[in-house]
This record gives structure tokens, sequence and C-alpha cells, in this order.
């Protein structure tokens, strides 16, 4: 069989919500790209994973006019509370900060950038497999791969954008000489439910006590998101339900206050706590964007967020590359010259430094990286409980927790953090 080849600006490895974004910003400056993505739309469509929106995530769908669902279906939250030991303290953001949250789970946005991009014509190729990227360190890259129906593709483009997940294999693409790996584990996990219940509070709740941590969400008026502290190797089936409802109303407190929305529990998952930074996001012609370059811990709800933020600062370095790359190729033709840029006179590719646009992006995108990584890892320390716990460790936090909401200063770096700081 013979091998389909395309030809696009970028080809974009990965289509959850950083290389849908991405395709679609592009298209809008005029950029042609092409998504492949090992999935099928259905899957990604069912797997729960984030539901907390920061106002410039919601902003971008907005302005991305991917439908205006985030604004009907979703809920705009304008305070979280932090509970210590029973005792609750409510984050007033709009009051702090003047921004809210919203709530409006990550595989709805997938959905909407899905759709407009498919409504838009954009190339996508879903259930691929054998991807491998070609020829990212030359000025001819290329992405191959197998699409669903068994055709052998390949789509060759000036830019490569690995928007390919925490398991990224565009990332390894990266030299290990080129490349810094920063990375840390941590001894526990996030043991979540979805359960058939109405919301047992209105905003958020992110509870400490001396049994760890909780969190108890939304997701809808009939499905809720709750979470608690494990250890990593848990076995989800080891827990009843009773157990679990049990485990987190302690961890509210029982005397008084929240009491918890009780229904069947539809899905149970133990999701382990990591944090990575890859230095640099961008090498030769791949940038990286979203998990594919970075994770948190989800304590500070920062993931899907961060990807975003990745694509806002992507999308004007890869135009600024792209028009300068068209420039100098135009250039080229009205010189005596021959051969196209991306071959020597043997028809190899020759190798490509970094592009001064793309390294740009790398450093924009890691100095945010590194504060909301700074949030992430602050947040999951003071709000869960260490395996090494005494009475002093215990106290010691409760201190922490005070210094927090005791003090405006301390709310207010709260939800400045929470929030997501303004671009
Ligand atoms: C179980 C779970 C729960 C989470 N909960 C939260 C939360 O509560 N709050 C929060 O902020 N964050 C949470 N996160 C993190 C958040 O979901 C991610 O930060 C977010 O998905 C990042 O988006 P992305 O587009 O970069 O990556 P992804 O959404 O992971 O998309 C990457 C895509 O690339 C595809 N892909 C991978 N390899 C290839 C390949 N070789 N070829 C083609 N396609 C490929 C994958 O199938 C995937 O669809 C959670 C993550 C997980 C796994």
């Amino acid at each position: 069989m013979t091998e389909h080849t395309t030809r696009v600006d970028v080809g974009i490895v990965g289509g959850g919500p950083a290389g849908l974004m991405t395709a679609l910003l592009l298209k809008r400056r005029g950029i042609s790209a092409a998504v492949i993505e090992t999935r099928t739309k259905d899957t990604i469509h069912r797997t729960q994973r984030a539901g907390i929106l920061e106002t410039a995530t919601v902003n971008m769908l907005v302005d991305a006019e991917v439908g205006s669902r985030v604004l009907t279906d979703g809920h705009e939250h304008e305070g979280t509370v932090l509970s210590f030991d029973g005792e609750q303290h409510r984050i007033d953001f709009q009051a702090l900060v003047g921004r809210s949250v919203w709530l409006y789970p990550q595989n709805e946005v997938f959905y909407d950038l899905a759709n407009a991009w498919e409504c838009e014509g954009g190339e996508i190729h879903w259930a691929v497999t054998d991807t491998q990227v070609h020829g990212v360190e030359t000025a001819a890259p290329r992405i191959s791969f197998t699409d669903a129906a068994g055709q052998t593709r390949s789509i060759a483009a000036d830019l490569i954008v690995g928007t390919d997940g925490s398991r990224s294999m565009c990332r390894k693409l990266i030299p290990e000489s080129v490349r810094t790996d920063h990375f840390i584990s941590y001894p526990f996990a996030w043991f979540g439910i979805l359960c058939e219940a109405p919301p047992t509070a209105p905003e958020l709740i992110y509870a400490n006590s001396e049994l760890g941590f909780a969190l108890i969400s939304q997701r809808n008026e009939s499905v809720q998101r709750m979470y608690f502290q494990c250890d990593p190797d848990t076995d989800p089936e080891s827990w009843s339900e009773d157990a679990i409802f049990d485990h987190i109303q302690a961890v509210l407190g029982t005397e008084g206050g929240v009491q918890l929305k009780r229904g069947p529990i539809i899905e149970k998952t133990v999701l382990p706590f990591r944090s990575y930074v890859c230095d640099p996001l961008s090498h030769g012609r791949l940038v990286l964007a979203g998990d594919a370059g970075h994770t948190v811990p989800p304590t500070g709800a920062k993931g899907l967020n961060l990807a975003l933020a990745d694509v806002r600062a992507l999308v004007p370095r890869v135009e600024e590359f792209i028009t300068e790359l068209r420039a100098s190729e135009s250039d080229r033709a009205g010189s005596d010259r021959s051969g196209p840029e991306g071959e020597t006179p043997d028809g190899e590719a020759p190798s490509v430094e970094t592009p001064e646009p793309l390294r740009r992006y790398s450093r924009t995108a890691l100095d945010r990286v590194w504060k909301a990584q700074n949030f992430s890892y602050w947040a999951t320390n003071l709000l869960h409980r260490q395996p090494e716990e005494n009475s002093f460790t215990h106290r010691r936090r409760r201190g922490e927790f005070d210094a927090i909401t005791g003090s405006v200063h301390g709310q207010a770096y709260f939800a400045d953090s929470y929030t997501g700081w303004s671009d």
C-alpha cells in the first residue's frame, strides 16, 4: 500500500485540549495544521479528568468561538472553602482578586474543541497507531502513522508540536544532552470517585484533618466528584461505598458542619502524584505544550489551565516563526541559489538551530510553569498528611493554614494563584 502524504505548516501529535486549541488558533492566523490522536473521539469524551477552569481559560474558549456551552453549562465559582480539622474558611476570589474560576469538565472542553475543529474542516486522524516523528533537528520534520483504516500516512510540516500528554514520545526527541528533566514524586495519591448525588456544597471544599486530605467537588446537578488521599498502591475495589463516604465525612468533620450527599458510586480511580518539568520546551523544529512538557499534582487545579496557557504563549511565536520562514523562502526564490531550504545539494535535510521565536516561547511558558509548579507543590504539602506525620508536623501545618486563612494577604496569595494570575 502506498503512503499518503499531506503538507501543512504545523503537524500536531496529540488531540487533547492543548493540541486542538493550538490547531484552532493557528488556523485563525492563516497557518495550516493537522492533528493525529491515538484514541477515539468518543473515548476521550467519556474520560473524566480536570474540572476547574481559570478565567483566562474560559476567555480563551469564548474568544476561540468554540461554542458557548462553557458559559451556559459551566458554573462560575466566586470562591472556595478551605477546611482544617472541621473548621471552615471561605476564600472569596472575587473580593480578593476580582476573578472567578468555572466548573466545566475537561471532557466537555475537549468535545467543544474537537467539534469546532471538525466543523471548520480541520484535518484530524483519530485512533492512529505507530506514531513516529522524524527529522525534528532538520528543516523538514515529518510525522508518520497508520490511520484507523490501516492506511500508512505521513504529514510533512515546517514545525511539529508535541501535545501528546504526560507519557509524551515527542519529549524524548529532545536529546538528553540538551534536555533537563526536573522530577519529584509524592508518597500519596488521590482516590477519586464519581457518584450519583446532588451537590454537597455550592463551591469546592478542600479539607484536611489528621486523616489526610479530601476534596468535595461537583460535575453537574446529579453527579458529584470527590477525592481523598490514599496510598499510591491502593486497589480501588478494596474500598466499599460506605467506607469511602464515612472516610470523606470524617475528614470534613462529623460534628455539625457539612454533611455529605451520598449516592451510588459509578467510577473509582487512583491518581498518582508527580511534578515534572522538561526544559527546554523547544528543540530544532519541535515544540512541546501541555502535559507533554510538564505535569503537576492536581491539588491546585493547574494541569489543564497550564496546558492552555502554553498555547497562548505558543501561537504568536509560531506565527512569528512561520512568517520569518516564508519571508526567507521568498528571498531565496528571488536569488539565484538553487534548491529549496531543507535540502542540501545531495537531497538530505541539513540540521537547523532552534528558531529564536520558539526559544522565546520556551522561556515564557516555563516562567508560568514554575509558578504553577510552586503553587501546586505548596498546596499539596499544605493539604496532605505526610507518611511520617506526628503531632508536631500536623500542628505546624495548622499554623501555616491559619497564616493563610487568618490574613487577607494570605488569602489573596491563595486566590491569586488558584484563579491563575493575570497573563
Ligand atoms: C486521571 C486524571 C485526572 C486529572 N485530574 C485533574 C484535575 O482534577 N485538575 C487538573 O487541573 N488536572 C487534572 N489532570 C491533568 C489534566 O487533565 C491535564 O493537565 C490535561 O489533560 C493536559 O492537556 P494536554 O492536552 O496537554 O494533554 P492530554 O489531555 O493528556 O492530551 C494528550 C493527547 O495525546 C494523545 N497521544 C498520546 N500519545 C500519542 C501519540 N503517540 N500519537 C498521537 N496521540 C497521542 C493522548 O491520547 C491524549 O489524548 C488529570 C489528569 C489525569 C490523567
